[in-house]
């Protein structure tokens, strides 16, 4: 059993931890509780995202991510063996494929050492760490509620259940700490607010983002793209990226300025846009299919968050996109949020109170997370335009050789 300290310094047992988000970083912060001898329970404001009627309330994610060295460190750290059976459904990928306007493809390496990023389903990865949670004493889910306010100094929050006939009641949760994981308009980072002189700054950038399905190989069933890369159609001020499934199919996503995003009008508009920018993505995906998915898929804006502390005393704690939302350039949003918890627990584990615990966080993590939000950001730059220059190229060629 990892102890951890009370706030006049007597180490004592574990206590209860209330989490608010079940997604990927709510989730595994839940495990590294639980499995520390923590009672843990979960608060999720949408239902079971296991149940395939609740799979369209999460439109607003990516069906696949990048998952790299950084996240899966987070993962390993609570639990080796479910890390490897996770990673044995994520596809290695190597390096970028540049895609130029003419349909020619040059491949460039992420890494002379071989070491790789992996593309991963995220429902699928959320999924295994609910199902890891269930299988534990310690720990109980509770779908459908949302945070509605959150009294620190009483240790107390108030959560609205959805009810089956679409009634609401209110449920009050005593708790030891809360740990928010609620996402980018995190309730929680907003109520602890109050609490604490918090600064907080939030930027939309111009560019919307847009899901399309490039479907496997209609007569082989194959792969239609080499399934071992991050496609890129880099152009300047927009690009079109593609991620390998375990089925074969690619999910595919145009980041692009709203303007440009409103000049089209209607499916001519968009085959034409099309044909000129991306032609060979027009015969992968298929016409009909694009139209389709563009019809259908609503165009998303991307966020960036900063706010500084990330913690209250010793009552409340935020992580993952709660404390830092950025933008999805570096791919390493999610894979920060699991380093979130591997170094929160760190602390947790280690330090004798939890204000002191959450303060050496707040003061570790921050500077790095920092960082990384503005890596993230400069990295769209670097995959719309940069990685086309002929610098670029030249650098690139000399660090391989
Ligand atoms: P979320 O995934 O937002 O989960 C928050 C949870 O809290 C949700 O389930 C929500 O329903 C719940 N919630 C919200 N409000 C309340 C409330 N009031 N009460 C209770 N529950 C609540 N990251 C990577 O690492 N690699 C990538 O390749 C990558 N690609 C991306 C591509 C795109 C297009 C986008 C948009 C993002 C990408 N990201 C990527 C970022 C990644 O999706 C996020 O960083 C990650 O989902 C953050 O996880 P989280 O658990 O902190 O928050």
């Amino acid at each position: 059993t990892v102890l951890s300290g009370s706030s006049d310094g007597t180490v004592y047992e574990p206590s209860k931890v209330v989490i608010i988000g079940a997604g990927p970083v709510g989730a595994l912060a839940a495990l590294y509780f639980a499995k520390g001898g923590w009672q843990v329970t979960l608060y999720e404001l949408r239902g079971d995202l296991r149940n395939p009627e609740n799979r369209s309330l999460n439109f607003t994610k990516s069906i696949n991510l990048a998952i790299s060295e950084r996240g899966i460190n987070g993962l390993r750290s609570v639990d080796p063996e479910l890390t490897e059976s996770i990673l044995e459904e994520a596809i290695p990928m190597h390096g970028r494929m540049i895609h130029d306007n003419t349909g020619k493809q040059s491949s460039q390496k992420y890494d002379v050492h071989n070491r790789f990023i992996r593309s991963i389903d995220r429902g699928k990865l959320n999924e295994r760490l609910l199902d890891e949670l269930e299988k534990l004493t310690n720990v109980e889910l509770k779908f459908n509620h949302g945070l509605k306010k959150l009294s620190l100094e009483k240790g107390e929050a108030i959560f609205d259940r959805k009810l089956s006939n679409g009634a609401f009641e209110s449920v009050r949760v005593e708790a030891d700490l809360f740990v928010g994981a609620d996402g980018a308009h995190s309730q929680t980072r907003q109520h602890m607010m109050k609490y604490v002189r918090l600064n907080y700054s939030q930027e939309y950038i111009d560019s919307l983002w847009c899901e399309f399905q490039m479907p496997p190989h209609p007569l082989t069933g194959d792969f239609q793209l080499d399934p071992n890369h991050l496609h890129i159609w880099p152009r300047q001020t927009f690009m079109f990226i593609a991620l390998p499934n375990q089925d074969k199919s690619f999910t595919c996503t145009l980041f692009m300025p709203e303007n440009m995003f409103k000049d089209i009008v209607g499916p001519e508009t968009l085959l034409e846009f099309f044909n000129k920018e991306f032609p060979d993505v027009v015969s992968l995906i298929g016409e009909e299919k694009l139209i389709a998915d563009y019809l259908k898929n609503q165009k998303l804006p991307l966020i960036s968050v900063k706010c500084n502390p990330y913690h209250y005393r010793n009552k409340c704690v935020i992580i993952g996109d709660a404390a830092h939302a950025m933008v999805p350039f570096y791919g390493q949003g999610m894979n920060c949020g699991f380093e979130d918890v591997r170094t929160l627990w760190d602390h947790i584990s280690t330090t004798l109170t939890i204000s002191e615990a959450l303060e050496s966080y707040t003061a570790e993590r921050h500077p790095d997370c920092v960082v990384i939000n503005d890596l993230a950001m400069k990295n769209y730059v670097e995959m719309r335009a940069s990685v086309t220059s002929t610098g670029y190229l030249m650098k690139k060629w000399f660090q391989e050789f």
